[in-house]
């Protein structure tokens, strides 16, 4: 299916973090368009590689190899194509594997399934990648391209939405009372899950009722914060979010405190302050493109950058040079060696690891300061007593 075609909702699944939060934000968004990042298209091309690999393991007699081969051709053919997509989509069917051998029978499954949550929401519907049922268990499963930030499973609204809207159709057919969302991210080897009973699942069904139909009219408070604000259109122009961050940025702590914050503050300073600097940058970008418009933006205008020269003719150039005595080897080209992610990516990982692994060490990264819900363990340059002793001994 060509996922580009789709159709989209108001109230759509995968905004649902932001209007659940921030309920006036999609009457807000819908003045500004709707556009498609590389990123967003890159992840489209895989979603389609994903879903036609995945109908080939479920329903191969639909789905012949020689019909999955051609399909793979033509997508190849588009720019954003990659060949670790085959990669990455592998890690996705292994996940599906996996899950339907480990449970008691073989499941039935709906592969890019459009599910209607209207009850929930108004006019709500979207399409879930996978849908696994399997006696009192139903499944959603979400393959996810992004390399950003690691997707959680937990209370996800996008994909508890999908199970709301998997459960109305199926519900007379299928004795359902366990619920599992299963998030694959393979470009970071992120694999979430979590579960929830069907009444924890009816009952987010009721709070979502009552936000939606507020988001609907555009009604409510204006929420802002760094998850909603984040991917939402209006985030540049937005006045809730500006006299947000303005309030975070400039209105220190009243009354008289002592001349140095403690710990606990510089921890709910960076809290705070997080989506500052990235407001800052959205209104920078605002400014510029209103300049570059001819319109006035008070204090502000647009100016040429920093100008880069570049050859018109590099080989000419270098012909010249050359013939006056400079040698091309040894003066006029650098010789790099690629970067380490960039061999294995044109090898392969697997033949990488098969070839070279044994000359590649993973040398311990710089400290950095992350969220305290962050997987990663803990840090500390911070002696032990264990160490002490050792030492001593
Ligand atoms: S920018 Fe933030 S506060 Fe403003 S509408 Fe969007 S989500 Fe809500």
């Amino acid at each position: 299916m060509n996922h580009k075609k789709r159709k989209h909702a108001l109230l759509s699944a995968s905004s649902a973090h932001r209007w659940l939060l921030c309920t006036p934000s999609a009457r807000l968004e819908e003045q500004f368009p709707d556009t498609d990042s590389e990123t967003a298209q890159e992840g489209t091309l895989a979603h389609e590689l994903a879903e036609i690999r995945a109908r080939n393991y479920v329903n191969p007699g639909d789905i012949s190899k020689r019909k999955l081969n051609s399909a793979i051709k033509k997508l190849k053919e588009n720019a954003l194509w990659q060949d670790e997509m085959m990669v990455h989509t592998d890690a996705y069917l292994d996940y599906i594997k996996n899950t339907a051998i480990g449970l008691p029978s073989m499941p039935s499954f709906r592969i890019e399934h459009e599910v209607d949550f209207h009850s929930y929401v108004p006019e709500g519907f979207g399409t879930a990648d996978l849908i696994l049922i399997q006696g009192e268990l139903l499944q959603v499963i979400d393959f996810k391209y992004g390399k950003g930030v690691p997707v959680s499973a937990e209370e996800n609204p996008q994909m508890m939405l999908y199970a709301l809207g998997a459960y109305e159709a199926y519900r007379m057919l299928y004795p359902i009372k366990q619920i599992k969302l299963s998030i694959v991210q393979p470009r970071i080897d992120n694999i979430s899950e979590w579960e929830c009973s069907l009444q924890e699942l009816l009952a987010f069904g009721n709070y979502v009722k009552e936000r939606a139909a507020l988001a609907f009219e555009g009604k409510g408070d204006f929420c802002p914060g760094e998850k909603q604000c984040r991917f939402c259109r209006a985030k540049s122009q937005c006045r809730a979010r500006a006299e947000e961050n303005v309030r975070l940025a400039f209105s220190p702590d009243k009354g008289k405190l002592p001349p140095l914050i403690t710990n606990e503050e510089a921890g709910r300073y960076l809290l705070q302050g997080e989506d500052v600097a990235k407001w800052l940058s959205d209104l920078e970008e605002y400014a510029l493109k209103e300049c570059l418009k001819g319109n006035e933006v008070p204090g502000w205008k647009a100016v040429e950058g920093r100008a880069s020269r570049v050859w018109t003719d590099m080989d000419k150039a270098f012909e010249t040079l050359e013939k006056a005595g400079i040698a091309e080897e040894a003066m006029l080209w650098e010789k790099k060696p690629l970067t380490l992610a960039q061999v294995e990516k044109i090898v392969g990982k697997k033949n990488f690891q098969d070839a070279v692994g044994e000359y590649v060490v993973k040398k311990p990264g710089k400290p950095t300061l992350v969220h305290e819900e962050d997987k990663r363990e803990a840090i500390t340059n911070k002696v032990t007593a264990e160490e002490v002793f050792k030492e001593e001994d």
